[in-house]
């Protein structure tokens, strides 16, 4: 039997944080709350004060990410872009300028089904009240007009950022906490650990070996039945990040309406249930689950074309797609 350590860390700072350390397996793991989700980092070290100093350090550097890039901060850089929109160009970090370079990369991949200027369409829905309403489809369209990331105007040598347009909002929840894992799990290899896994509210990244010395075991949840598993894979190296429905989501009607918009209609998509990625890159898998949650099952096609990604989707129906690749990989079909 391992001996399972159980560490409650009572802290006014770090609240909600929880910590376990399996010392038979030589992994730690600790909670806690970020960027509004539950992350949580998993590390296989046999020193369980230098895996608590690495992981802290993580958490630190997720935070740092957070206030940058934060839509709920007023003082974070995209909150001030988003004041200036229409005003002026926003000088920002060389870090911030890359990432929305490097989603507007993503919403050209996509053909705009990922798009992080959907923000003035984002804000007519509201998920957060007890009254849900849709909103008047003559308001979509006039937000529409501000959705665009051919739009976005990024000045590399001033290092600015533009939005045009009054009105226009950008916002990175689609494609942060993807970034925000990438960022952690390289901070933590870098301080020579081995094996891990970082669970950015759902986004994962692993790498290397879990106590047992073999690939991590990741299994993927039916997004309306919970104990059903789609699939169980060994990943080495890789992102899996799933968008689904079941995150945020209100009812009208007995309508289901999610917060997932197609930036084509101003609505929620209606496609699917869940879309999963998997490829060795967590941003990346992240920015496509969400495009791929848009496209719906024939978004398959964009990510079969494109090596060493995978994806597995759950249609309205309930009706489970994948990949070529992982069809062979799961045995449902002979190579
Ligand atoms: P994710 O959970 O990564 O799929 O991100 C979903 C979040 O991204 C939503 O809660 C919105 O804030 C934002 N979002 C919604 N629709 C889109 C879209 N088509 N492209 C980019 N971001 C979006
Ligand atoms: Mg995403």
């Amino acid at each position: 039997m391992t001996a399972l350590v159980l560490v409650l860390i009572a802290s006014e700072l770090v609240a909600q944080s929880t910590q376990v350390y399996d010392a038979g397996h030589h992994t730690l793991k600790v909670q806690q709350t970020k960027m509004g989700s539950l992350f949580e980092i998993t590390v296989v070290d046999p020193d369980p004060v230098h895996g608590e100093q690495v992981i802290n350090d993580a958490f630190r550097e997720i935070d740092r990410i957070e206030s940058l890039i934060s839509s709920w901060r007023d003082d974070s850089e995209t909150s001030r872009i988003n004041a200036q929109a229409g005003i002026a160009p926003v000088v920002v970090t060389r870090e911030t300028f890359d990432l929305v370079a490097r989603s507007q990369k993503v919403s050209k991949l996509t053909n705009g089904a990922f798009d992080i200027t959907i923000g003035s369409v984002l804000t007519l829905w509201d998920f957060k009240t007890r009254a849900p309403a849709v909103p008047d489809a003559s308001q979509i369209q006039q937000a529409l007009k501000l959705v665009d990331y051919r739009l976005i105007e990024l000045d590399l040598e001033a290092l600015t950022v533009f939005l045009p347009r009054k009105g226009m909002r950008l916002g990175l929840g689609a494609i942060g906490k993807g970034y925000a894992a990438n960022r952690a799990a390289a901070l933590i290899r870098a301080a020579g650990i081995m094996g891990g896994v970082v669970n950015a509210g759902g986004d994962l990244f692993v790498f290397g070996k879990d106590g047992d010395d073999l690939p991590w075991k990741i299994s993927i949840a039916h997004p309306r039945e919970g104990n059903r598993r789609l699939a169980e894979l060994r990943l080495l190296d890789q992102a899996i990040v799933t968008s689904g429905d079941y995150e945020r989501f209100f009812k009208v009607n007995g309508e289901r309406y999610s917060h997932i918009i197609d930036p084509r209609t101003g609505s929620p998509t209606r496609s699917l249930q869940s879309a999963t990625l998997i490829c060795p890159d967590a941003e990346v898998a992240d920015a496509l689950a969400t495009a791929l949650f848009v496209l719906g099952v024939e978004g398959l096609d964009l990510v079969d074309r494109l090596t060493g990604f995978s994806a597995i989707v759950v249609d309205w129906e309930g009706e489970v797609h994948m990949t070529r690749d992982l069809k062979i990989r799961l045995g449902n079909e002979t190579p």
